[in-house]
């Protein structure tokens, strides 16, 4: 479905479906309207592949778990606080369309997005903004793949670095990829600047 498709539906939509669409998606209240929230939803689902439905992979302020969820992101509990400003959708991404629906939507309708990988932010980078915005969790991509011949590895932002001295120790023992000493630092954190030690060499050694 493309983005002319989705407006498309949107405006074929009559109350009934918005009320049936409201019910499949557990509804959120995140838009200055109904029809501008479903129209997200709708954009969400469009973009993503329909073998990996992301309805299966949103949490909204309707679902029972939305509450113990955000707060399992909120890592410093400073910012855990009635006056701090709450997202409106967390997306717990299983599946390569999952990231890019989110980002072509967010952008499409004016949301920001917030990218968690490993959960190691204290300052509130990843789960506060006075804006809406939504939390695409990378955690559920964490697959490392480990070239040892090419002395490289593909790793997805959701494995961990100790997933990534794992996996490289399995191949060889004489090969190591310098990180950090907390293991359970995130690599899209990580890599992509959160880290605190300078990052000496970005190849396999
Ligand atoms: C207890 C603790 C121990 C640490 N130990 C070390 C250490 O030993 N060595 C070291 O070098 N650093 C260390 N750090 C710093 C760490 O590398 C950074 O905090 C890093 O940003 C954490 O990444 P994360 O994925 O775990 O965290 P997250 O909470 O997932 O993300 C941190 C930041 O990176 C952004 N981000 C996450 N994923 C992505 C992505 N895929 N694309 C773009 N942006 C993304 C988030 O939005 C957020 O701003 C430590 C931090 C803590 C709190």
């Amino acid at each position: 479905m493309s983005l002319e498709q989705d407006d498309q539906v949107i405006r074929l939509l009559d109350n009934k479906s918005i009320k049936k669409h409201k019910k499949d998606y557990n509804f959120i209240h995140f838009a200055s309207d109904s029809v501008h929230e479903l129209a997200f939803l709708q954009c969400l689902s469009g973009h993503s592949q329909p073998s990996h439905p992301i309805s299966a992979v949103l949490y909204t302020p309707d679902n029972s778990s939305y509450s113990s969820v955000l707060e399992s992101y909120i890592r410093n509990l400073r910012f855990n606080t009635p006056a701090t400003p709450k997202l409106c959708l967390i997306i717990t991404a299983t599946h390569e369309s999952h990231k890019q629906a989110a980002v072509i939507c967010s952008k499409k309708h004016g949301l920001e997005i917030k990218i968690q990988s490993g959960d190691h932010d204290y300052e509130g980078m990843s789960y506060v903004s006075d804006a809406p915005f939504v939390i695409l969790d990378m955690f559920n991509l964490r697959s490392i793949s480990v070239d040892i011949e090419d002395e490289s590895a593909w790793v997805q932002a959701g494995a961990t670095i100790g997933e990534i001295y794992y996996r490289i120790a399995e191949k060889s023992k004489t090969h190591v990829f310098p990180s950090g000493t907390f293991v359970t630092v995130g690599a899209g954190g990580h890599f992509s600047g959160g880290r605190k030690e300078k990052m000496k060499q970005v190849d396999l050694q």
